[in-house]
């Protein structure tokens, strides 16, 4: 009794590129660089203004690792260079609506720190320190 197994294999295989698809992944624009990116990747601010909803008072622009702060939240990479960025093109003000610029320092600083704190911690290894370069001083032969 032989049983052949011409279990013939349906190639599902869709041309589609297997990108681990953004499944669940929010993709938000930085409003500094104005690129693309996951959530993940960038940092949630928000606009804390002391005095509830007076527009005349700018308010700060707060970081919100958490992303838990209610209110409206634009998203930025947690880089200087895209805060400068949107500092220049005054992108905190459009980004929470408001007629006047709010204060970003909180966030500048928050990056700045971040920044700071973001040292390799793994050496980039591959190179022997103590190497001993004794065939320096070789000498040559001249013939
Ligand atoms: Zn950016």
């Amino acid at each position: 009794m032989a049983v052949r197994s011409t279990t013939a294999v349906p190639t599902l295989e869709d041309p589609q590129r297997r990108a681990p698809s953004a499944s669940g992944v929010a993709v938000r624009t930085c409003i500094g660089c104005r690129l693309r990116a996951p959530a993940t990747e960038l940092l949630r601010v928000v606009l804390a203004s002391d005095s509830g909803r007076d527009p005349a008072i700018p308010g700060t622009v707060q970081p919100d690792p958490r992303r838990r702060a209610p209110g409206r939240g634009a998203w930025i990479h947690p880089e200087p260079d895209c805060v400068a960025a949107a500092e220049r093109r005054r992108a905190f003000g459009r980004a929470f609506r408001g007629g006047t610029s709010p204060d970003p320092t909180p966030v500048r600083d928050y990056v700045a720190a971040l920044a700071a704190r973001a040292v390799p911690r793994s050496a980039p290894a591959g190179r022997v320190v103590g190497e001993t370069r004794e065939s320096e001083t070789k000498p040559m032969s001249t013939r």
